[in-house]
């Protein structure tokens, strides 16, 4: 998606695609962060669409952990598109409004794919462990179907969220023309 958006840009530059790339990589970002330090939360994530609470790293869970940490990545990308723009002469758009971008449509992006992944996405049960996965086999045998659309799996649900991301940060257009 990166990629493409980047080929858009070559063949006819404008800020959009700059701003939908932003969105992208600070989903991806945020998506990561959200999940890796939100693991570390000494209080267990609750599920975004009933409060329930969840065992850490399960898709659809949310702490203030992992959202402060969603935010974080989403910024960074903000202030990584501001320092490489500037670095290459690309159209600049000021530091704060690059982080503000970044971080908002980074935290979308990763509340998108929580969402989604409380409500279609494709989970099993492993017969092992009994732990909730994304995966056709864990602990070495083949997962069994619980919940979700079954060709709703992990990889198309970053997709998605991913769209959505940049998408919101498209739509930070309409404040810069
Ligand atoms: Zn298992």
């Amino acid at each position: 998606l990166g990629m493409l958006l980047c080929l858009g840009y070559a063949i006819w530059p404008h800020v959009a695609w700059q701003l939908a790339f932003v969105g992208v990589m600070a989903t991806v970002t945020s998506d990561t962060w959200a999940t890796e330090f939100g693991s570390l939360s000494r209080k267990p994530p609750r599920s975004v669409l009933t409060g329930k609470v969840l065992a850490p790293g399960t898709s659809g869970g949310v702490s203030v952990l992992g959202t402060a940490a969603a935010l974080a990545g989403g910024i960074l990308i903000g202030i990584g598109a501001w320092g490489f723009g500037h670095a290459v002469g690309m159209p600049e758009l000021p530091l704060w409004l690059w982080a503000l971008i970044g971080g908002i449509s980074g935290s979308a992006g990763a509340f998108a794919d929580s969402y989604l992944g409380a409500t279609v996405q494709l989970m099993r049960s492993c017969p092992v462990c009994k732990r909730e996965v994304e995966v056709d086999t864990h602990c070495g045998q083949t997962t069994v179907y619980m919940r979700g659309w079954h060709w709703m799996s992990n990889d198309r649900v970053n997709s998605i969220s991913s769209i959505f991301g940049g998408l919101v940060a498209l739509a930070g257009i309409f404040f810069i023309l």
